[in-house]
């Protein structure tokens, strides 16, 4: 146990398996590193790192050829990376983006979940201010890929008054970006990693990137010599002993919360992920929805309250029942929540990850597109080509989903076509998951 970190009960020594979905499901070489220099408190030897993990399939994507970064700083804050990230899926709080800052220096991120797009100004001012204070340097540079909400004209003139060098990716060439770009991917993957193993919906997105966030930040990197962003930000160990894996159960002692001294101690809640202003777990009451904010918490690592939830009577989410939800402040506020999306969705090889310039390489999945739709079509049959599915309300309400959210993304850019290309043709293609 840390003084640092959370507490929990339980301290038993755990096996392979557990570590690798408590550190948000790290690559066999990374895991057995840990293992190799004595950071992770082990069972047994023969299993640690031979294993097979159904759920890192579901979430990580196959990995694309990226020109590794051109920049090369010698201190914190020389150089910050930016990039916008779109979900296809509304959050539980009602966040369809986040920003993401990587120091180039040190590769440590911050994600900030956003409505707006807007949003991105403010959250870099107040970014700049949390980063400065804490490492007493002035951030030198910013490296973006010039979309509209970082070079709107209060954006221009803030970065142009205190002296920030702002670098734009040329257009065609998002490689210059490429460091925002696989921050986002390996931040991605994770989350929707951690997604798959506890069954949770896609509407809790920005808890589960925000634990990935926090644990590729503490996880050593290769392109860092196999140390971690916090250790050469923070200058200090990343301590493991209070990492639990995410959406399992737990139970937060609740005394503080109670009004009435026979309430219970505690009930049972899904791990949410950590907190960083309280050093404690956040533990969501799915039948209140409230988040309980607790440094005492005993977790059941083998149970996963949303697998339970799952099945054809589950509550489903929907845009519209989360809009009215009270925000989920998960960056470190102690604001309580009120998710109201518990149906179940499985996060697939392909999802939606939209970042401009990786606009075209990933695609929207169709299986997304409306949850409470394709949750309810267990007996239907999937329609063979267009015309057969245009005959249905259903597939059409699908198909207009999922044509609008190509369209969001910029997809694909209209041009007169060239008798000397040869033009491939596409299809629809229906599936009922
Ligand atoms: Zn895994």
């Amino acid at each position: 146990m840390s003084s640092h970190g959370p507490l929990a009960y339980l301290g038993v020594r755990v096996d392979g398996p557990v570590w690798h979905s408590r550190l948000g499901h790290p690559s066999s070489p990374i895991l057995k590193f840990l293992l190799s220099t004595n950071k992770l408190s082990i069972a047994g030897t023969k299993t640690c790192t031979n294993f097979t993990c159904y759920s890192c399939p579901l979430g990580k994507s196959v990995k694309l050829p990226f020109q590794s970064s051109l920049s090369v700083t010698h201190a914190p804050l020389a150089l910050i990376h930016s990039d916008v990230w779109s979900s296809s899926n509304k959050s539980v709080s009602g966040f369809q983006y986040y920003v993401l800052f990587v120091d180039n220096f040190s590769r440590y991120s911050w994600i900030f979940p956003m409505r707006l797009k807007s949003e991105v100004f403010s959250l870099y001012v107040k970014f700049k201010t949390l980063v400065e204070n804490l490492f007493s340097t002035k951030i030198k540079a910013l490296q973006t890929d010039g979309g509209g909400e970082y070079t709107s004209h209060i954006f221009h003139n803030f970065l142009v008054t205190h002296g920030i060098d702002h670098r734009i990716s040329y257009p065609r060439h998002p490689e210059q970006n490429g460091l925002a770009e696989r921050k986002h991917r390996h931040i991605v993957d994770t989350g929707l990693t951690l997604l798959a193993h506890a069954s949770m919906p896609l509407a809790y997105w920005a808890e589960a990137m925000h634990t990935a966030v926090y644990l590729i930040n503490r996880l050593p990197s290769k392109v860092l010599g196999l140390q971690s962003p916090s250790q050469i930000l923070l200058h200090k160990e990343p301590n493991f002993a209070f990492l639990k894996i995410f959406g399992c159960a737990c139970f937060p002692y609740l005394r503080p919360y109670n009004t009435n001294k026979l309430h219970l101690r505690s009930v049972k809640c899904v791990f949410l992920g950590y907190s960083l202003d309280h050093q404690g777990y956040r533990c969501l009451n799915l039948i209140t929805n409230r988040v309980f904010l607790s440094r005492h918490v005993i977790f059941d690592e083998h149970c996963f309250p949303f697998q339970e939830t799952k099945g054809p009577h589950a509550p489903i989410s929907s845009s519209s029942s989360t809009d009215s939800a009270p925000p989920l402040q998960i960056f470190g506020s102690s604001r309580h929540s009120s998710p109201s999306a518990t149906s179940r969705v499985r996060p697939s090889t392909t999802h939606s990850m939209v970042t401009r310039a990786q606009t075209g390489v990933r695609k929207p999945n169709p299986k997304y597109a409306n949850h409470a739709f394709l949750a309810s079509t267990n007996d239907l049959v999937e329609p063979t080509c267009f015309s057969q599915a245009n005959k249905f309300q259903e597939w059409r309400t699908a198909m207009g989903e999922e044509f609008n959210a190509f369209q969001r993304a910029g997809t694909w850019v209209l041009v007169p076509p060239k008798p000397t290309l040869n033009v491939l043709p596409n299809k629809w293609v229906f599936r009922i998951k």
